[in-house]
Order: C-alpha cells, then sequence, then structure tokens
C-alpha cells in the first residue's frame, strides 16, 4: 500500500512500534549478542544485527507486524541475527557425503586428496620453502624439479614432465608450441567435448594451430592420416574418448601405426589421455584403458593427463614426454600465464610419493577403487539394518559403481547398494532432503528407490551418514 493511502490511524499505530525497536546498540549489549560478538567478531554482528533490525522496520512499514508479532521478533533477535551470520558469514565450498558410487566426480571435485598431501601442503604453505630457491647453490631455482624428480622416478629417466593448471591447459599449451600456425591431424572420431566446455576443436583454434579433421565418425584408417600429411602439417593429435564410446562397424589404427606413421614423416604425435592413470588398471578389473606408461612406450613424444582423476591428486595438468618437446613446452611464455601454486606442488609431490612407495592404498580415489565388494556389501547392510522399518523399507542390492572423471567410460565396478523408500515422501524428495542435509548428502534416484552406493563414502562417514538419513523422515 503506497504511503499516502495509509489511514493516519494506522500512521500513528506504526510509528509508536518504530519507537518501541532497540537501537543497534542496545541490541549489542545484550548478553546472548555480547557471546556472539565473542565467536563472529563485532564487525559481523552488528552489520547482522543492522539488517535484522532494517527487516522488522519494513515488516512494519509494509503493516505486517503488530504489537504482539514485534515483541515476538525483539525478544527472539539474537537467534536471528545468529541465523542471518550462519547464512552470511559460512563458506559457500562445504563438503558433501559422495553417495553416488562415482569415484571420480567433477561435480563433487573429483579425487579426495590423500591425508599426506594435505599434511604436506598445510607444512610447504604454511611457512616459506625452497619452491623456487635452490639450496646447494643459494640461487634462484625452478619449481619443476620438485616434482619432475618423482615423474621420472615412475615413467623413467627419459621421460620429462612439467605441471600446469589443468589438462584442458596442458593439451593448450602443447598444442600451441608445436604446432602454432600450422595444422594438427585429428581423427573425426576424437573431436571430443568434456564436461560442458572443453571442446577439442575450440582449444585448437585457441592455440594458433588449425584443426585438420580426418576419417569419419565412426571409421578412421592410417591411410586417412597419411593423405592430410602435408607441408603445414605440424603434429599428429589422438584424443582418448573419454565420455562417449563408437561401438558397431568402427575402426581405428593402433596406437603403434599412428606413432610409426608420424616419426616417418618426421612429425610429433601428441596423446591426449585425459584421465592418465599411473598404475595398472587392470588390477581393479579394467582392461584395455591405455595408462600413461603405455602410451609413452609406444612411441607416442607428449602425453597430457589431469592430476585429479585417475592419478588421484590436486587439480593439474600434466605434461608428460620427450625432453627436447617438454623444454620447448617449458620455454613458452604461456607456460608461465598457466603454471600452478605451491599448494599444487606439494599436494601433488606427496601423491607421487605414494606411487613411488606403491603405496595405492594411501590415495582416497585408488582405495575406493580397490574396496571389496564385501567390504561395501558389509557397510550396506550395516546402514539398511539401522534405518528404522517403518517409515523406512531398506534393502542392499547388486550394482554398479563408475569410475568417472572421463576414465573408462564403459568401465563399471560391481557394488552394493543400499535402495530404500520412505514412507509418504517420493524418492526425489528424499534425494532432495538429502542434499539440504548437514552434511549434504548426494545420491542416486532409480525407479522409485534412493540408492546409496558406500563405495564413495568414507567409512569416517558412516555415522555421519546414518544421521542425516534418520532426520530425513521427520
Ligand atoms: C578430462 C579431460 C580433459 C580436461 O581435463 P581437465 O583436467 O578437466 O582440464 C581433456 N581431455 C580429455 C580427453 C579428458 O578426459
Amino acid at each position: 500500500m503506497p504511503k499516502s493511502m495509509k489511514s493516519p490511524k494506522a500512521e500513528t499505530r506504526q510509528s509508536q512500534l518504530l519507537k518501541e525497536l532497540p537501537s543497534v546498540d542496545e541490541v549489542l549489549r545484550e548478553s546472548a549478542v555480547a557471546a556472539l560478538i565473542e565467536r563472529e567478531g563485532r564487525p559481523a554482528v552488528t552489520q547482522a544485527v543492522r539488517v535484522a533490525l532494517q527487516n522488522l522496520r519494513d515488516g512494519i512499514a509494509a503493516g505486517s507486524m503488530d504489537a504482539a508479532q514485534m515483541k515476538l521478533a525483539i525478544s527472539t533477535l539474537p537467534e536471528i541475527v545468529q541465523r542471518h551470520i550462519a547464512r552470511v558469514v559460512r563458506s559457500s565450498l562445504r563438503t558433501v557425503i559422495n553417495a553416488s558410487g562415482v569415484i571420480l566426480h567433477t561435480n563433487l571435485g573429483r579425487a579426495p586428496l590423500s591425508r599426506a598431501a594435505l599434511d604436506h601442503a598445510r607444512q610447504i604453505a604454511e611457512c616459506y620453502s625452497n619452491l623456487e630457491f635452490d639450496l646447494d647453490s643459494g640461487e634462484r631455482g625452478k619449481r619443476d624439479v620438485h616434482v619432475q624428480r618423482l615423474f621420472a622416478r615412475i615413467l623413467g629417466d627419459e621421460v620429462s614432465t612439467v605441471v600446469v593448471n589443468n589438462n584442458a591447459a596442458a593439451v593448450l599449451l602443447t598444442l600451441n608450441t608445436l604446432a602454432e600456425g600450422g595444422e594438427v591431424i585429428v581423427s573425426r572420431g576424437e573431436l571430443v567435448e568434456i564436461g560442458g566446455s572443453f571442446r577439442i576443436p575450440d582449444v585448437m583454434s585457441k592455440s594458433g594451430a588449425t584443426l585438420r579433421e580426418v576419417g569419419t565418425t565412426n571409421r578412421t584408417r592410417l591411410a586417412d592420416y597419411e593423405r592430410a600429411i602435408g607441408e603445414r602439417t605440424r603434429l599428429l593429435l589422438r584424443v582418448h574418448r573419454s565420455n562417449f564410446q563408437i561401438v558397431g562397424f568402427t575402426e581405428q589404427p593402433s596406437l603403434e601405426e599412428l606413432v610409426s606413421l608420424a616419426h616417418r614423416r618426421g612429425l610429433p604425435i601428441m596423446e591426449d589421455l585425459g584421465s592418465g592413470a599411473l598404475f595398472d588398471l587392470r588390477t581393479v578389473g579394467i582392461s584395455g584403458e591405455p595408462g600413461v606408461s603405455d602410451s609413452l612406450a609406444a612411441g607416442v613424444d607428449v602425453v597430457t593427463y589431469s592430476g585429479d582423476k585417475l592419478l588421484g591428486g590436486p587439480q593439474s595438468g600434466i605434461i608428460s614426454g620427450r625432453p627436447e618437446f617438454i623444454a620447448r613446452i617449458r620455454s613458452n611464455p604461456m607456460f608461465r600465464a598457466l603454471r600452478v601454486d605451491k599448494l599444487i606442488y606439494a599436494a601433488l609431490e606427496a601423491t607421487l610419493l605414494a606411487y613411488v612407495r606403491q603405496d595405492y592404498q594411501q590415495i582416497p580415489a585408488l582405495a575406493m577403487m580397490h574396496a571389496s565388494v564385501e567390504e561395501i556389501g558389509r557397510r550396506a547392510e550395516a546402514v539398511a539394518r539401522s534405518l528404522p522399518q517403518p517409515p523406512f523399507a531398506a534393502e542392499v542390492i547388486e550394482g554398479e559403481s563408475l569410475i568417472g572423471g572421463g576414465a573408462a567410460p564403459a568401465a563399471a565396478l560391481p557394488t552394493r547398494l543400499v535402495a530404500f523408500t520412505c514412507r509418504g515422501l517420493s524418492a526425489d524428495e528424499v534425494a532432495r532432503r538429502l542434499r539440504h542435509a548437514d552434511p549434504p548428502v548426494v545420491a542416486r534416484v532409480e525407479e522409485g528407490r534412493v540408492l546409496l552406493d558406500l563405495r564413495t563414502v568414507f567409512p569416517s562417514q558412516d555415522d555421519a551418514l546414518l544421521g542425516v538419513l534418520s532426520g530425513v523422515a521427520t
């Protein structure tokens, strides 16, 4: 209602109510609020009190508040202020319980870091370090040396490695270094789009190289590559089909054939592996997925892969290959713009040390892949049994976990799932309540039931998960 239309009587009532509102200082002096100041600091609390009082004033002006309501609101001001602070001062990034069974879930932060990676990152970041300082000579050093040494232990001394912000950056930098102004030959069956915005043709054009597509979506022959090679060709590129498969009438030259063609014609060959495992995937029952070592052993000159996919470390893009190419990539001015921070180097170094020691259980993503069906089944039974029936109806069923992160798109790991319904609530409503819980839980919904895969839930989270589940029914 516009002000001018209010009756004079309503106006007096409102100005009376406004007069009864406490001042900011009066609220700040209340003992409950003083305790908040102690915890959250005076600026945050003062700000929240201002907002709360303004909301009350707005309510009064809109005529939506009578004397009794205002009295109640004033008596609960400390709680209102507390809730406001919780909303504003709480960080937006929160931990969630991933019960989806997708181990490298890009939307949930991909690989969880190992304790060793976190400890090392913390130690290095908390003080000064020799990040770019050569302790022998007392002179300026290079930040790459710290992980180069470990990659060489894992991939062999003849392999050089540099690290950038993510694999998209690794691909961009490599293409720019090796092929700017020239052509890069790629099969039409490998022009992938990954997770929203990484598209091979777009990255190619930003790198300054020209994409030369060969073959068809389902079939590309060695002769197609051969015919496309010309004066402007700088590089052959193979891209891992991270999130799709081509089945049926298909053909693709082997990596060895491509390598031999490239080298016969005096050209380098690059492979964008995407996930890039540093361990043997067959140990988790997945075959036919080349690891970084396989690609290098086949003769590929430069391999790019992510640090936070199958490697199980922090977000980063790794470029491994023949020293002469890596040296050129390293000296590209773009490298400086894409380089990574000391926190990442520290976390990556600790993750790589686990590989050097072959202590794969230390790396959470790998430990999850290795977790046995029996072990997951036991935990699933415990969760299913703890759910009060009714309102819940729960059972443990067979299912599959996914590796995710563009690794082995067709591969699934056998698992056991808690499948449940909750009386009076649809499965979608249960999933919604789980997401809004504290901590939020991300689950799957299939055929009217909520599915929980404990493979991706840390055993230390089982109790918190049970707490959230029992809260859902209320
Ligand atoms: C995941 C992936 C990328 C992008 O890697 P980010 O680390 O997310 O930048 C590029 N290429 C392939 C083949 C991938 O699977």
